[in-house]
């Protein structure tokens, strides 16, 4: 938050210092706080032109505490708070402030992922507004290895070791790979719609290697665009397939599955599957 009159910041909450919230970096004071979920506007007053701080606490602080509060103070000596000028998020990644999903992806790329995936060619490939955002997104972090599937989710110590497998075919460990290519019911998937285009291939080995080879089927840029969100219905549907089964004890066999493939290709694209393939 770029701060002016503080009317529309959280003062503990918010991210609007440098070093993140203060109730993080400074939690005992913040525990002790009487303005907690109060915004910065209300944690002082203007004395003319001045800005003055005025907390309020819970209880008198202790020795130690009032050290804190000098070091608070110290944080808040550059603020520079003004009566007339509206709170402003700002997008800290860009120079001019401004948000774009072109920024977003650069720090996402820079901040958590290795110059291998940062530097591999399908990136550019999967923003191509054929699907939704947040479908393009999911997209992605199959692509990159970052779906919180069963195998990661044990490996961060969210689930039990034991509980691992794939619910699709109920034999293999659910990885990325496995669920997303390798796993039996999913590969029926993707020949149906390799089959519908003529095409028979070798299983890929990774999904990855899939995604290129997919992207190279067609060769003129409308059947391609279209043939691209053939790839996103069909890990998309597989997703929710999993999900299903996980959370809500449903499960629906290949066919059902193939045919919500279609359907979501249909409702992303505007066409039916056979236009433009
Ligand atoms: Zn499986």
């Amino acid at each position: 938050m770029d701060v002016g009159n503080g009317r529309s910041t959280l003062f503990w909450e918010d991210t609007w210092l440098q070093g993140g919230p203060l109730k993080v970096s400074l939690p005992r004071l913040y525990l002790v706080s009487n303005q907690q979920e109060t915004v910065i506007g209300d944690c002082g007053f203007w004395d003319g032109f001045e800005w003055i701080w005025n907390f309020q606490w819970r209880r008198e602080l202790f020795q130690w505490e009032l050290e804190l509060l000098h070091q608070l103070h110290e944080r808040l000596r550059p603020v520079k708070m003004s009566i007339g000028r509206e709170d402003n998020v700002v997008w800290k990644f860009d120079s001019k402030g401004i948000f774009s999903t072109n920024s977003f992806m650069k720090i996402l790329h820079s901040e958590t992922l290795p110059d291998e995936i940062t530097s591999y060619s399908f990136t550019s490939a999967i923003w191509r507004g054929v699907v939704p955002p947040r479908i393009e997104l999911f997209g992605w972090f199959v692509l990159v290895g970052r779906v919180n599937t069963k195998d990661r989710l044990s490996r961060l110590g969210v689930i039990v070791h034991s509980d691992n497998i794939c619910v699709l075919c109920k034999k293999e460990v659910e990885s990325v790979q496995h669920l997303f290519l390798l796993c039996e019911v999913t590969w029926q998937v993707w020949c149906s719609w390799l089959s519908s285009v003529g095409q028979v291939w070798d299983t890929p080995e990774t999904i990855r290697e899939l995604f290129e080879k997919w992207i190279g089927v067609h060769r003129r840029k409308h059947e391609r665009r279209l043939w691209l969100a053939g790839f996103f219905a069909v890990i998309w549907n597989i997703w929710l397939e999993r999900n299903a089964r996980i959370f809500k004890n449903e499960v629906s066999g290949v066919e059902i599955l193939q045919r919500r493939t279609i359907l979501s290709y249909s409702d992303w694209t505007g066409s039916d599957l056979g236009d433009g393939c």
